[in-house]
């Protein structure tokens, strides 16, 4: 895959990322599977992650201004 932006080559990594859920919530995601741009630092999700990602954040408790959860695939 490249990167949709620049058109330079995707690296996989494993990462944290923060995900805003709601106005005054936000979930940070431990452990999240990305493809990075080398070039630009651009990541994105494969759509099996984002598809897991979205049931997680679904979860979440969106009463919690911060909660960390660990991805497991
Ligand atoms: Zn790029």
């Amino acid at each position: 895959m490249r990167c949709s932006l620049c058109g330079s080559k995707l690296r996989p990594l494993i990462t944290d990322l923060p995900f805003k859920v709601s106005d005054t919530s936000i979930v940070i995601l431990k452990g999240l599977p990305v493809l990075q741009c080398d070039n630009c630092r651009e990541y994105l999700l494969d759509d099996l992650v984002m598809n897991r990602v979205e049931e997680i954040l679904q979860r979440a408790d969106a009463a919690a201004e911060l909660e960390i959860i660990r991805y497991a695939a």
